[in-house]
């Protein structure tokens, strides 16, 4: 199992094997590519271009798909995703990404804000005329923008998803076996502020492993908050180098975030003990590795 890391840094981490580079977040800001990363593009929740042009905005019956409408439960604010002048934005932004040796393109948050979600004139118009029912058409209209952003990737092309692995088609538009014939991997981002409770994470590892037909990478939250939720973090990582994944990635404020969950892997003796007495052979390479860097 590979050890990686997600970051707000645009700069790479001795002792990781993946590093996943934030490069268009969720309000807008979008950032020149990285050599050697694996670049993450959200595609559809832009909180500035909403706020510049509010028609943008996906719609439902229950009102617009924003973080300030409380008859929808969603953490960010959502474009429609059929925009085909908003997807022409982000399509040339993925191309664009091409100009650097970057490893490759992760796509974020290409898909319904949910399952009411879209009943703009456009979509109507787009649903009627496909024939299909609405989980078909919009499972097909979200497929069919990852078809388009894969011709302009280059590299390793992965696309994350929000981590329901029984709903996501009726929900979201994600069609998980469709995807898998387009990507190289799948990216399970699995965050929570701590592990201390971590039944649900092996659960979700689990469902995501029997369903997903390619690799695939859990990702979890890599802050380092005090010693008993370090710890919590660290087992759940043992814990996971036990299941067929691809990787573990960290998500991390920063290169020293990085560094410091490997220097408290290497220096706590207990923990160490208890990978090898439990027979952890993956993490223990990975400590053992990390042992000579930090
Ligand atoms: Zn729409």
């Amino acid at each position: 199992m590979k050890i990686g890391l997600v970051t707000y840094a645009p700069e790479k981490v001795e002792g990781y094997d993946i590093h996943v580079y934030y490069s268009k977040s969720v309000d807008g800001k979008a950032c020149p590519p990285v050599k050697d990363m694996q670049i993450d593009v959200t595609c559809f929740c832009d909180a500035q271009a909403i706020r510049e042009d509010p028609t943008i905005v996906a719609v439902s019956k229950n009102g617009p798909a924003l973080r300030k409408n409380r008859k929808a439960n969603l953490a960010f604010d959502y474009v429609c995703p059929t925009n085909p002048i908003y997807q022409a934005k982000v399509l040339d932004y993925v191309e664009s990404l091409g100009k650097e040796k970057i490893q490759g393109v992760t796509l974020n948050l290409y898909h319904f804000p949910e399952q009411e979600f879209c009943t703009c004139p456009r979509c109507m118009e787009l649903w009627r005329k496909s024939g299909l029912n609405w989980t078909e058409w919009r499972a097909q209209a979200i497929t069919s923008f990852l078809k388009e952003a894969k011709t302009r990737v280059k590299g390793t092309f992965a696309v994350e998803m929000f981590p329901d692995p029984l709903m996501a088609k009726e929900r979201f538009g994600i069609d998980f076996d469709a995807i898998a014939e387009l990507v190289d991997y799948f990216h399970v981002p699995l965050s929570a502020r701590d592990y201390t409770t971590n039944y649900w994470v092996d659960l979700l590892t689990r469902d995501f492993l029997k369903i997903l037909k390619k690799p695939m990478v859990v990702e979890l939250s890599g802050e380092m908050l005090n010693d008993e939720k370090s710890v919590a973090l660290m087992k759940i990582v043992a814990y996971l180098s036990r299941h067929d994944l691809m990787g573990v990635l960290l998500l991390v404020h920063d290169s020293e975030n990085a560094r410091q969950i490997a220097r408290y892997a290497v220096n706590n003796n207990e923990y160490r003990e208890w990978l090898n007495k439990n027979e952890f052979t993956a993490m223990n390479r990975i400590v053992d590795k990390w042992a000579k860097l930090y």
